[in-house]
């Protein structure tokens, strides 16, 4: 048996650790931003039927440009926020994590850099760093919104070619604002001509508009979108991209031949066809993470505002003993190493409950 150390791997990746929460088996686990309901009995029937009209075809390759799918993703963001989409804008992957990576093969790799506002998802790290992209750590403001100025003159100091905006971002629930994300634009475009990535893959849950509309005349703005979260399918691994469409031919250069495969296509499409009945599930979670927010106040939290289907809390002295102290009661949140903080994925209302039990009791144990 051999070690990792005594294998030729690349240097950057010497002594890291790979990403992932811990999947625990506990009564109630809110630690990994999943929506907490099933998909409803008639859309997994809606499923089978799609998968099965597939299997008669796999012996074929799946359609390598997906173009049903991209048509149904158009029309999902077009109605649901008001801008029109076309097909050729839009461009899909197995979950948003591999659309990231493959803007960053396309737009970042050595030599180049990105930059993220932090704390912000880690991935983004991540993703540059095994794609050969420099990694630049931006600010954020205390209470964990971004400074537009002073990421603004971090984008025009560092010169990155790929700039990461979180919206709402994870893990601190935070919304950008349209504003920033425009001057933002123009700073990364004045700097040198550099891709902007709007990561909007909690957009539905949140209390504003999307920022979809601003790829409109920003031809190095992109979007991306997943169907892990809104949609309650993350074991389905599907994430896409808006964008203008000279972004998605680019993707094309680093995509693998038939990434998505027929039984990904068919699923994602037969849970298009549900939107109406998935939706009204993302506003009973708005209500949940609401009340979530009120009540954790109303403990004694400090709690930031968020715009996504979780809300991070504290503060606590030792975050991590807390993070314990709330699974020795059955409930496993995240810590995501803010320091002081903790994060929550709204579930059911019961869920919930129990959470709410779980920290009203830890707090009392260590005031
Ligand atoms: N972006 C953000 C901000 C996320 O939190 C996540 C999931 N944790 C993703 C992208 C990736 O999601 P997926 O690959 O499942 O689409």
């Amino acid at each position: 048996m051999t070690g990792i150390e005594s294998l030729p791997v690349r240097d950057e990746l010497r002594g890291k650790t790979p990403y992932g929460a811990p999947q625990l088996d506990v009564p109630v686990r809110l630690n990994t931003n999943e929506n907490p309901y099933p998909l409803p009995e008639e859309l997994v029937r809606r499923i089978a039927e799609r998968v099965t009209e597939a299997a008669r075809t796999l012996n074929r390759y799946p359609d390598r440009d997906a173009l049903a799918l991209r048509e149904a993703l158009a029309g999902y963001l077009t109605r649901t926020t008001g801008f029109s989409v076309s097909p050729a804008q839009v461009w899909a992957a197995n979950g948003s994590n591999e659309v990231i990576q493959q803007l960053l093969q396309t737009f970042g790799g050595p030599g180049r850099t990105a930059i993220g506002f932090e704390p912000s998802y880690s991935m983004h790290g991540l993703i540059s760093r095994g794609t050969g992209t420099g990694w630049l750590s931006g600010p954020r403001r205390e209470d964990f919104t971004v400074d537009t100025r002073a990421a603004a003159e971090a984008i025009a100091e560092h010169r990155p070619e790929v700039v990461f905006v979180c919206s709402p971002n994870n893990p601190t629930g935070t919304a950008v604002d349209r504003e920033t994300v425009v001057a933002l634009y123009e700073a990364a475009q004045a700097a040198r001509p550099s891709m902007v990535v709007v990561d909007e893959a909690y957009g539905e849950f949140s209390h504003r508009p999307s920022l979809l509309p601003l790829i409109e005349g920003r031809p190095n703005l992109v979007v991306t979108r997943t169907m892990s979260k809104a949609f309650g399918a993350a074991g389905l691994r599907l994430g896409y991209l808006a964008a203008d469409p000279a972004v998605v031919d680019a993707v094309q250069l680093v995509r693998l031949p038939y990434h998505l495969s027929a039984v990904t296509q068919a699923t994602a499409l037969a849970a298009l066809e549900h939107t109406g009945t998935l939706l009204g599930y993302v506003e009973r979670l708005k209500g949940e993470r609401d009340r979530l927010v009120r009540e954790l106040r109303a403990i004694g939290c400090e709690v930031t505002e968020s715009d996504a289907n979780f809300v991070q809390f504290g503060r606590f002295e030792d975050a991590h003993a807390t993070w314990q102290a709330l699974l020795e009661h059955g409930v496993l949140v995240r810590d995501n190493g803010v320091p002081g903080r903790l994060r929550v994925t709204a579930g059911t209302p019961e869920e919930n409950d129990a959470f709410l039990d779980a920290v009203r009791a830890v707090t009392k144990e260590n005031p």
